[in-house]
């Protein structure tokens, strides 16, 4: 059996076994949910996509700007976002965090880069961790060019103690071979100027650290394989207070086929178990 796990959904299975089964294997929906709009950190993703892609193709910053709020502004007029103060939040954001890091040092040379690399490998499986880097840059200090991944987080609060722990910035760490990853904090808060909001926090990793986590990818993908052959999904109930599937797990096990199908739908399958 091929495995391909990607970050996120090795951290759902490693919360709850039965959450990776409805959000990852299911894909359960909520019925009331008339379509994914995208929501804020989406959207500003995709904004700074589009910025680092017109630098790396030499378009001008004023002219970058300006179609970056064009897009910001299209996404409301097409109604797939809905919040038009949100949208506006993001296009004033945007264009603030564009001029502060102007002349920031950091040549991006790629944006949104897909990963997939083979963590574990025998004759009867295969374990891929696979993902999408938001940006790859390249830094000159001292002469001495670095190459790093940064990846784009928003939010309402300042990250006052940042942490290397998360498998997210260990897999983009372990699948380029980098030990630096960039945490590129974008703050939300209104009172706030530019240098309080935005924060560039460096994330070191050593072999050691890496090796560790590769380690444990692979006695949970082992143990994840074991669960798929055997079509049965524990309960770890460590985490149900946030836990969107709390009303299947809520219902008794033979009411909750019947509770799948009164509030869910089954999104597209997602292709995690292609067997070799
Ligand atoms: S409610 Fe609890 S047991 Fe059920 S899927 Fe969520 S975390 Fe797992």
């Amino acid at each position: 059996m091929i495995l391909t796990l990607s970050p996120s959904g090795l951290t759902t299975y490693q919360e709850c076994p039965t959450k990776f089964l409805y959000s990852n294997v299911k894909r359960l929906r909520q019925l009331e949910e008339k379509r994914d709009k995208m929501d804020r950190g989406s959207l500003f993703h995709k904004m700074l996509e589009k910025h680092y892609t017109g630098i790396i193709n030499k378009v001008s910053l004023n002219e970058i700007v300006l179609e970056v709020t064009n897009y910001a502004r299209e996404t409301y007029r097409n109604d797939e976002y809905n919040d038009i103060e949100m949208v506006e939040a993001c296009i004033a954001n945007y264009q603030e965090y564009a001029i502060y890091y102007a002349d920031d040092g950091y040549e991006p040379l790629a944006a949104e880069v897909p990963f997939s690399r083979v963590i574990y490998s025998s004759d009867l499986h295969k374990i891929v961790i696979e993902g999408i880097i938001d940006l790859i840059c390249r830094k000159v200090q001292n002469s001495i060019a670095t190459d790093l991944i940064v990846d784009h987080k928003t939010s309402d609060k300042n990250d006052l103690h940042p942490t290397i722990l998360g498998n997210q910035f260990k897999a983009y760490a372990w699948a380029t071979e980098k030990n630096v990853v960039i945490k590129n904090d974008i703050g939300f808060q209104k009172s706030y100027g530019p240098a309080d909001r935005f924060h560039r926090h460096v994330l070191n990793y050593t072999k050691e650290h890496l090796e560790e986590w590769r380690e444990s990818v692979i006695y949970h993908g082992l143990e994840l394989i074991n669960f798929i052959e055997k079509d049965y999904f524990p309960m770890r109930e460590a985490s149900c207070w946030r836990c969107s599937f709390r009303k299947i797990c809520e219902s008794t096990p033979d009411s909750r086929e019947w509770k799948i199908k009164s509030i869910y739908k089954t999104g597209e399958p997602h292709d995690i178990f292609a067997r070799s």
